[in-house]
C-alpha cells in the first residue's frame, strides 16, 4: 500500500495552533498570520483560496517545515518542531524539475534522497509513471514534455515517496482551461487510489469545490479563515457536477466570502475592473 499510515478516522493529519509569523524586511510590517489554527483530519482533502499575498504559500511552507513559526505550534502526521521538514509531500508553485534528468529519474530522485537505491528507486518511479499512464515517457527529458505532462511528472515526483500528507501550491495554476480540468480528474483519482490527506491551495474557486472536502477561505492581514465550508459531493466526482444548481450555491458561499459581488446581491452591476 502506498500510504501506509494514510486512513486513521478522525485523526489530525496536519495541524496549526496559534501560529505567528511576520517576514523582517516586508512592505507590510503586519505579521501575515496571528494567532491562525487549523486542522485536517487524516484522508481529507482540503483547499485553501484567498487572494495573492494572503498567506497560503506562507501555510503550505509551515507544514512542509521550510519555515517555523515564530509562536505557535504546527504538526504534521503527530510530529512538531524540526521533525516536521519532509514529513509531508511538498508540491512548491513552480515545478522544478531537472532538466537535465530523464522522467524517470526526476521521480526517483526523492527516493533516492530518502536512502532507497538507485535500481530500487527507479523500478518505483517506472511502476508509478506506468500506473498513471506516463509509462512511454519515462526516458524523456522533462523539456519535450507539455505543460500538463509536466505537471503530472511533477505531481508523481512529490506522491513517489509514499507519504501521508501531499501539499500541492497552485499545481495547476499555469495551465490552459482543459488540460487543467483533464489534471484535475487525474489527480482526484490518484489521491482517492492513495487515501492520502491533501492540502490544496488554489487561485480557482470551481477547482476548489470539485475536489476538496471542504474549503477554507483565508483573507486578511493578519490571515483569517472568512469560511469553512464542507463540500458533500460523492466521489468520484465527475465534470456535469460543475454544471449543477448545488456545485454553483458552494461556489458562490465562496466567491461571497472572498468579498466578490455576486448579482442579486448588493445592487446592480458589477463593480469597477472586475475579472
Ligand atoms: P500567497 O501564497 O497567499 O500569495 P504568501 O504566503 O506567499 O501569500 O505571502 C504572504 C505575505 O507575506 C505577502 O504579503 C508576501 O509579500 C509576504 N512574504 C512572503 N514571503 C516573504 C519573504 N520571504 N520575505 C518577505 N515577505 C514575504
Ligand atoms: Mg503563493
Amino acid at each position: 500500500m502506498l500510504f501506509a499510515h494514510a486512513r486513521a478516522p478522525g485523526a489530525v493529519a496536519l495541524r496549526l495552533d496559534g501560529v505567528v509569523q511576520a517576514y523582517a524586511g516586508a512592505a507590510d510590517p503586519r505579521p501575515v498570520l496571528e494567532g491562525l489554527s487549523m486542522s485536517v483530519a487524516q484522508g481529507q482533502f482540503c483547499a485553501v483560496v484567498g487572494p495573492s499575498g494572503s498567506g497560503k504559500s506562507t501555510i503550505l511552507n509551515l507544514f512542509a517545515g521550510l519555515i517555523a513559526p515564530e509562536r505557535g505550534t504546527v504538526e504534521v502526521l503527530g510530529r512538531r518542531g524540526p521533525e516536521v521538514l519532509a514529513a509531508a509531500a511538498y508540491m512548491p508553485q513552480r515545478d522544478a524539475l531537472m532538466p537535465w534528468r530523464t522522467v524517470v529519474d526526476n521521480v526517483a530522485l526523492p527516493l533516492r534522497l530518502a536512502g532507497v537505491g538507485a535500481p530500487e528507486a527507479r523500478r518505483r518511479a517506472q511502476a508509478l509513471l506506468e500506473r498513471f499512464g506516463l509509462g512511454a515517457y519515462a526516458q524523456a527529458r522533462p523539456d519535450a514534455l507539455s505543460g500538463g505532462m509536466r505537471q503530472r511528472v511533477a505531481f508523481l515526483r512529490t506522491f513517489a515517496p509514499g507519504r501521508g500528507a501531499l501539499l500541492l501550491d497552485e499545481p495547476f495554476g499555469a495551465l490552459d482551461a482543459l488540460t487543467r480540468a483533464e489534471l484535475q480528474d487525474w489527480l482526484q483519482e490518484a489521491v482517492l487510489s492513495a487515501g492520502a490527506t491533501v492540502l490544496l491551495v488554489t487561485h480557482d474557486v470551481d477547482e476548489a469545490v470539485y475536489l476538496a472536502d471542504r474549503v477554507l477561505v483565508l483573507r486578511g492581514r493578519p490571515a483569517r479563515f472568512a469560511l469553512d465550508l464542507a463540500v458533500p459531493f460523492a466521489r468520484p466526482r465527475r465534470r456535469d457536477l460543475t454544471l449543477t444548481a448545488p456545485f454553483a450555491r458552494l461556489k458562490g458561499e465562496v466567491l461571497a466570502a472572498l468579498g466578490m459581488r455576486l448579482h442579486g446581491e448588493g445592487g446592480p452591476g458589477g463593480g469597477d475592473g472586475g475579472g
